[in-house]
């Protein structure tokens, strides 16, 4: 079972006033398997985790470490971090204009695997898990993201998390900007890969209302750069109550 280690991490980005510190001593040790919530107000610095976590050229690690079973995962690139089975869900996907779904998704198994995958599985695995997402089949053949609704973005996300099988996978605000419906083909989609793939899961939200979806196993409270407070789902009922003033205050 793989285990992603991150220890006393701090973490600054280049701005126009030189270095500003964003993390300020992370510690998280997520086990495969395993689903853990990060919870945290706005500008508290979550996506600056996942994109230090997924290679991010614009975030500098000033110290602390971050390790996949003991591999040095800050020295990857951000290759190697995939292939290694990191996964990236981006809180704001990217448009790739002239690549298909389809394209794209072939490629990026083929790069992973070192060869490409078998034609009738690829298919069927494709059209499979196309369909528990509740994707038109003719999303296939559109390009990557172009034109795509929130929820679609979303959608093609789990679809690569079903097809690529990584160890570990941030999600970051994958909640955002989904109505009811999608939401919970979203979370059932998480759920089903980890059942089958024993995936562990980073998921990181500013609201509980995935959480009645995808049960954490772990809920962290994530302030100013680092974890406040750590327990388990109910946790994230109190959030729901109290929100994070209580969190601030301490911290003003
Ligand atoms: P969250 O995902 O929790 O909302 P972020 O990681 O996006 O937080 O941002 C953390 C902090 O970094 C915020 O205070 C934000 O304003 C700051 N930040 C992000 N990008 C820049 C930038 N280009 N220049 C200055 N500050 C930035
Ligand atoms: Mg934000
Ligand atoms: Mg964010």
């Amino acid at each position: 079972m793989a285990t992603l280690t991150i220890k006393d991490l701090h973490v600054s980005i280049e701005t126009d006033q030189g270095p500003k510190p964003i993390l300020r001593g992370v510690d998280l040790t997520i086990n495969q398997g395993e689903i853990h919530a990060i919870m945290g107000p706005n500008g508290s610095g979550k996506s600056t985790l996942a994109y230090t976590i997924a290679g991010h050229p614009r975030y500098t690690v000033d110290s602390g470490s971050i390790e996949l079973d003991g591999e040095n995962v800050l020295e990857m690139s951000v290759d190697e971090r995939a292939k290694a089975g990191l996964f990236l869900a981006m809180q704001y996907p990217v448009e790739i204009p002239g690549v298909t779904v389809s394209n794209f998704l072939r490629t990026a198994k083929t790069a992973l695997d070192g060869e490409a995958p078998p034609v009738r599985t690829w298919i069927k695995d494709l059209r499979g898990s196309m369909d528990a997402m509740q994707m038109d089949k003719t999303f296939a053949e559109r390009n990557v993201n172009e034109g795509f609704s929130g929820g679609e973005k979303k959608r093609h996300e789990i679809v690569q998390l079903e097809l690529l099988k990584p160890k570990f996978a941030v999600l970051d605000e994958t909640d955002s900007g989904l109505d009811v419906d999608a939401l919970k083909v979203v979370s059932e989609g998480v759920n089903r890969v980890k059942e089958s793939t024993g995936l562990g899961v980073l998921l990181i939200t500013h609201y509980t209302r995935i959480l009645r979806y995808i049960t954490p196993d772990f809920v962290h409270v994530f302030v100013d750069g680092k974890i406040a407070e750590e327990g388990g789902p109910e946790l994230a009922d109190r959030l729901e109550d109290e929100g994070y003033v209580r969190y601030q205050q301490a911290t003003a």
